[in-house]
């Protein structure tokens, strides 16, 4: 391995790596060849204690500083990122097994737009003022306190940065504990963020798997929690926060429509189609896997969509030509590999891929399937992985019934010329974030999350500032009391 991927020590708290031996210790396998290229540690008890300890520490000082000064250092680890746009890609690529070639415009870029985007809002976080006759009343935008943070692992430096940068910009400290899968990048992030002045406590990363997630949940110390993580964990995590009336952002899974109509351009529907199921191989959660093509173009549709996957660069996902590399992990790869068989075995007819490649890594290739009916497993399971489903309508009305009948809700998209209908359908469909005549832009200004069982709050944008922020209001009287005894 000509990179230097093992870490300094396995967890980053109180402002220095710390390492704990202690811990059972985990593997950190690269993706494209399934070797060992690290090792981690899990964080025990002690070490989820001193983070904690830390953070509840260094919360109070954070809080204390100005707007202006806090969004400073954060700005600052901004500019640091994009300095080491290429290193920091490197290990994510290394971490997750994607493609440099998009690793280098779609991790740490957009973990420094969201540190810029944040630092630049600190010092306009204000509460009002309420006129009452001679009384007054004033709001405070207070933080929370200490906020945990839990990460998926198909997106670990962004993940880090998106839940990071608005916590820190309201005066929070954070714990962050990313998937055991890919713990390496965000201990560079809690690395930069010191580099730029952040001081010691104020974000910490420890290892561990769902355990150590629980423990941090339900420390009495943590006032909130952020999670990005499937419906299943999202359940457990908002159970556990309730007992406490933690308050929770919950960014989780999905089974997105996207929906193509007979007047679409068709290279921008498949080109949409494209980005919505096998960027990242297919492993982010906003994908639109249940692809709706009317009738009209279906044949049309599917030719061109094979013509174009005949073009995808399959290999080294280091080499900067590559454009689609391998699955996460081997555990991945046969949830996906079992729920291609599901597809066969239901009738879908698989119109392109769906073997894995004879070479060493997790690698799968993009694959579709046609003729998928809305009862089908991979029509109703989100895959999380690079499996479209090509389902076909006659009518609008019917397409927006189908697109809505799952229970999750995160993104959902459509493909139409005619301006009338795609405002129409987007108001008709159940999600959070949605998309016209494109799909899974993510940029920071705009707000991000599900509703329905996709999730609880949302990310990204001033909105995100709400969910790490609590308003005091203060009744202020310039007269007598009058009580009545
Ligand atoms: P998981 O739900 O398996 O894990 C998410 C995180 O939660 C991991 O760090 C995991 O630890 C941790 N965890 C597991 N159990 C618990 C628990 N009981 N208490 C606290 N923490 C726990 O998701 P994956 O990592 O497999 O990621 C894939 C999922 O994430 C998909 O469903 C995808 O849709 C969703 N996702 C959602 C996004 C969004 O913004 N809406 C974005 C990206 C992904 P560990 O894994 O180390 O055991």
């Amino acid at each position: 391995m000509t990179h230097d991927t093992q870490p300094k020590a396995s967890h980053f708290v109180d402002g220095a790596y710390l390492e704990d031996k202690d811990g059972a210790a985990f593997p950190v396998i690269y993706p494209a060849s399934g070797e060992r290229i690290a090792t981690v540690h899990s964080a025990t008890p002690a070490t989820i204690d001193r983070a904690l300890d830390a953070a509840s520490r260094a919360q109070k000082d954070w809080a204390a500083m100005t707007g202006a000064q806090r969004g400073r250092i954060l700005r600052r680890a901004a500019d640091l990122m994009r300095e080491r746009n290429r290193e920091l890609s490197v290990l994510e690529t290394y971490d997750t097994g994607k493609p440099l070639q998009e690793t280098l415009v779609a991790d740490a870029t957009s973990g420094a737009d969201a540190l810029e985007y944040f630092g630049g809002l600190a010092a306009s976080l204000t509460g009002e003022h309420i006129q009452l006759g001679q009384d007054w009343v004033y709001t405070r935008r207070e933080p929370l306190g200490v906020c945990v943070g839990i990460g998926a692992w198909n997106y670990p430096t962004q993940i880090a940065c998106w839940k990071a940068a608005p916590a820190l910009a309201c005066g929070n400290a954070m714990v962050f504990k990313p998937s055991e899968t890919t713990p390496l990048c965000a201990l560079k992030v809690a690395e930069i963020l010191h580099e730029a002045g952040l001081p010691a406590g104020v974000f910490n990363v420890v290892q561990g798997a769902g355990e150590v997630g629980a423990a941090l949940v339900t420390d009495r110390r943590v006032a909130k929690v952020s999670l990005t993580g499937s419906v299943p964990t999202g359940k457990k995590v908002y159970a556990a926060a309730a007992a406490e009336m933690k308050h929770v952002t919950m960014e989780l899974g999905g089974k997105s429509p996207l929906l193509v109509f007979d007047d679409a351009d068709l290279d921008n529907a498949v080109g949409g189609a494209i980005l919505g199921n096998f960027y990242s191989s297919g492993q982010v959660c906003s994908n639109g896997t249940r692809v709706f093509v009317q009738k009209g173009i279906r044949g049309a549709f599917l030719d061109r969509l094979s013509e174009r996957l005949a073009g995808a660069v399959i290999g080294d996902p280091l080499d900067e030509a590559t454009n689609f590399g391998p699955l996460v992990s081997d555990a991945q790869m046969k949830i996906v590999q079992d729920y291609i068989a599901k597809g066969e075995a239901e009738g879908a007819r698989l119109a392109y891929g769906g073997k894995r490649l004879d070479r060493a890594g997790f690698y799968l290739e993009p694959t579709v399937f046609a003729d998928v009916t809305d009862d089908m497993t991979i029509a109703r399971e989100e895959i999380f992985g690079p499996v479209m489903a090509v389902l076909d309508f006659d009518t609008e009305e019917e397409a927006i019934a189908r697109a809505n009948a799952t229970r999750y809700g995160l993104s959902a998209g459509v493909f139409t010329q005619n301006i009338t209908r795609a405002h129409r359908v987007i108001a008709e469909l159940q999600a959070g974030t949605c998309f016209i005549n494109s799909y899974n832009d993510a940029p920071v200004e705009a707000p991000f999350g599900g509703v329905k069982l996709s999730g609880v709050g949302r990310e990204n944008s001033k909105e995100a500032v709400h969910h790490y922020s609590q308003l005091k209001s203060v009744y202020v009287r310039m007269g007598d009391v009058e009580a009545p005894f």
